[in-house]
């Protein structure tokens, strides 16, 4: 069996805060959500670590992501604090094949933004209502074993207009109490690399407690691993397989000072 080598990243801050809400969160996730996620999506094939922003390096040390073939990302008010150069790391990792599933509020992470393009903003409110998931593409791999539609009784409104790229793939949608809607799962490949941005996951609700949305996941983290990460894989300029025949106009010049 392959073994897929699962980084979880997560700011950690809100688990931690010294407050009332904090202390809320902490009695859904005792030692983060990180850690819980690793200990609830393990199977025989997945090896999970679980990582956060104020480790060093930022959790991600070349040693751990140079070890990752699927990174998954949690973050919500420390966006800023993750440095460009760590951005810079895995932006490379996933053009070279890297797995990046993106959650919840992670929308606004340097690195989904770099990915995309585009600025990611999308509507929200936070009034605790009900939001009914329906799967819209059933013979995508990240939807098998899914139920066609199901709902979380408590969440945070995400709604449209979300702008993301529209090359995505729209795996599911969801329908607001208040009456909103939104792209709650989307798949994008880049390069070598895939991503698949899912909204599912505010920190004071048991999301991730929920047994469709930790199969949601397992499946986006298998739909994801790469076969393999070769770090060379670009070559930029290929030598030509058939002869050319037609007079190369710049051939008196030196072209090469404009690849420079
Ligand atoms: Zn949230």
């Amino acid at each position: 069996m392959k073994m897929i080598k699962v980084t979880i990243w997560n700011e950690y801050r809100h688990e931690q805060a010294n407050s009332p809400l904090g202390e809320y969160i902490r009695q859904i996730y005792p030692n983060g959500l990180h850690r819980y996620l690793a200990e609830h999506l393990a199977e025989d094939d997945l090896e999970i670590r679980a990582v956060s922003l104020d480790e060093p390096e930022q959790g991600l040390p070349d040693e751990i992501l140079n070890n990752t073939d699927v990174l998954l990302w949690w973050g919500h008010c420390a966006h800023a604090e993750v440095k460009d150069e760590l951005v810079d790391r895995i932006q490379a990792r996933i053009l070279h094949g890297m797995g990046l599933i993106v959650l919840h509020s992670g929308h606004l992470s340097k690195i989904f933004r770099r990915m995309m393009g585009t600025a990611c903003r999308l509507r929200w409110r936070e009034e605790g209502e009900k939001e009914r998931i329906w799967v819209v593409s059933p013979s995508h791999p990240i939807a098998q074993g899914i139920p066609e539609t199901f709902v979380l009784p408590n969440h945070e409104m995400y709604g449209e207009p979300f702008d993301i790229p529209q090359d995505g793939k729209i795996v599911f949608m969801s329908w607001f109490e208040g009456g909103n809607v939104f792209r709650s799962g989307v798949a994008f490949e880049r390069d070598a690399g895939k991503i698949f941005y899912f909204s599912p996951g505010h920190e004071t609700f048991p999301i991730y407690h929920d047994p469709i949305i930790q199969r949601i996941l397992k499946n986006a983290i298998r739909w994801a691993a790469p076969q393999q990460i070769t770090a060379d894989r670009i070559t930029p300029q290929p030598e030509a397989l058939e002869k050319i025949s037609t007079p190369n106009p710049l051939a008196a010049l030196d072209t090469s000072v404009l690849h420079k």
